[in-house]
């Protein structure tokens, strides 16, 4: 039996934590704060063994999830928690592209993940398999909706106790896509951050595993198979501009370490890759940095309907920043109407429907474009993070309604008649 969990050990290529700030390293328990400078931690591998133990073909021969990218990952287990996370659609886009007046555009559908219909099943994946590892028995999470429908299914699935915690004031798909899980869920008033510096204390006193507190470093490298997938999906290449949302700013950077990752381990030809952040301008003290220039996050209140990304004290806002300036990208924000206006834009030249925050990043995706700065024959790839039938009340009042009608054939030729009468009729508005 030890011998077993020796060789798992060997074959991992996670080595230890490090902080990112001044490099001291720590064994690879759940902590997350550097002890000398407050630093955040991160997972560190050994490139080397990874080079040598890692083709496409080893990856294309693994399972049709994220776990075919399991040794870039930081856990042992043999038996990860595989859900069906990950391998999302890369679709190309042809009517919003053409709309947009761009060639070359993707979309990353992450509002069809599994099981919860958002990309923060790939996090809990990670950090519930190592919460298992490290033996928590409850695990738990701060969250902005997501990532508490994620932990919630997660853990039922693995059979972890699960106490979540929310704002209170959540849309009702949030919060009933939790619940239905039996997960203890604690509705918090107050905003996301303070929710989450009471978990940071409940987190002290209780010994449970929160997936992005305690367990956030390895939580966070979960993220990076959005970029590892998307390089697999372009035929092992990557693209060269990229789009996502920032909450705490931790999946912008971890997509970043991803395709970093790729060209170390020589999987792709390295290539400067631009990256640019979305935000609400209700909520956005990273795009605010970018904008000034400066080196640090002043945090704000949140205002917004893009709740799922309302964060305003970002754990990883600076590096975001960072990231974005040294790429040649850029964070911009956006209004709640214009959130709206991007949800149905996306709904409407792709059939996809995403939440508020995809709502952010395809509106975000608009204004660079009117900016210049998303060169038309770029391969540009836009994060889809959520689903739209978890946020309805975003587009409550500004969508069509059905036309209720009899049970006869006049009847229906009657209103399909005013239809399209009214359809006319907003043409010639449109035109004069
Ligand atoms: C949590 C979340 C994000 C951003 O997460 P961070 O890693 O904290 O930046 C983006 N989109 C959706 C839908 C989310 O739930």
């Amino acid at each position: 039996m030890t011998q077993a969990i020796n060789t798992q050990t060997k074959a991992a290529a996670f080595q230890a934590l490090k902080c990112k700030e001044c490099g001291q390293e720590y064994e690879l328990q759940a902590s997350h704060v550097c002890e000398l400078c407050f630093g955040p931690l991160e997972v560190i591998y050994d490139y080397n063994a990874l080079r040598h133990s890692v083709t496409r073909e080893t990856i294309q021969a693994g399972p049709h999830s994220m776990w075919r990218y399991q040794k870039f990952l930081p856990v042992h287990s043999e038996n990860p928690i595989d859900v069906g996370t990950g391998m999302t659609p890369l679709v190309r886009s042809q009517r919003l592209a053409r709309r947009l007046g761009l060639n070359k555009l993707y979309i990353k559908n992450d509002a069809v993940n599994m099981p919860t219909l958002s990309f923060k099943d790939r996090v809990v994946s990670v950090a519930l398999t190592r919460a298992r590892e490290l033996g928590f028995t409850t695990v738990s999470c701060a969250s902005t909706g997501n990532l508490a429908n994620s932990t919630a299914a997660i853990a039922a699935h693995a059979g972890l106790d699960c106490c979540v915690f929310i704002p209170a004031d959540l849309e009702a798909g949030k919060i009933l896509g939790s619940l239905i899980y039996s997960p203890t869920l604690m509705a918090v008033k107050g905003n996301y951050d303070q929710v989450n510096r009471l978990c940071s204390e409940v987190a002290n006193t209780h010994g449970w595993g929160f997936v992005n507190i305690n367990l956030r470093p390895y939580y966070s490298e979960g993220s990076k198979t959005l970029g590892f997938e998307v390089a697999e999906q372009l035929g092992w290449q990557l693209p060269d501009h990229i789009i996502a949302p920032l909450a705490s700013g931790s999946l912008f950077t971890k997509i970043y370490k991803g395709f970093n990752e790729f060209i170390e381990v020589g999987l792709v030809e390295g290539k400067q890759v631009k990256f640019s952040g979305a935000q609400a301008e209700g909520c956005s003290p990273i795009a605010q940095a970018y904008k000034e220039g400066r080196d640090f996050i002043k945090p704000v209140k949140p205002n917004t309907i893009a709740k799922s990304i309302a964060i305003g004290n970002p754990a990883d806002g600076i590096y975001a920043v960072e990231i974005a300036k040294k790429t040649g990208g850029s964070i911009e924000s956006v209004t709640d109407a214009e959130i709206i206006e991007g949800i149905k834009l996306l709904a409407e030249t792709e059939g996809i429907f995403t939440e508020t925050a995809g709502g952010t990043t395809i509106a975000v995706l608009k204004k660079l474009i009117e900016a210049g700065k998303i060169d038309p024959e770029e391969t540009t790839v836009v994060y889809i993070t959520g689903n739209g039938l978890k946020t309805q009340e975003a587009v409550h009042g500004y969508i069509g309604e059905p036309l209720t009608i009899e049970a006869r054939l006049d009847s229906f030729e009657q209103a399909l008649e005013r239809s399209r009468t009214l359809e006319r009729l907003e043409w010639q508005q449109v035109l004069v």
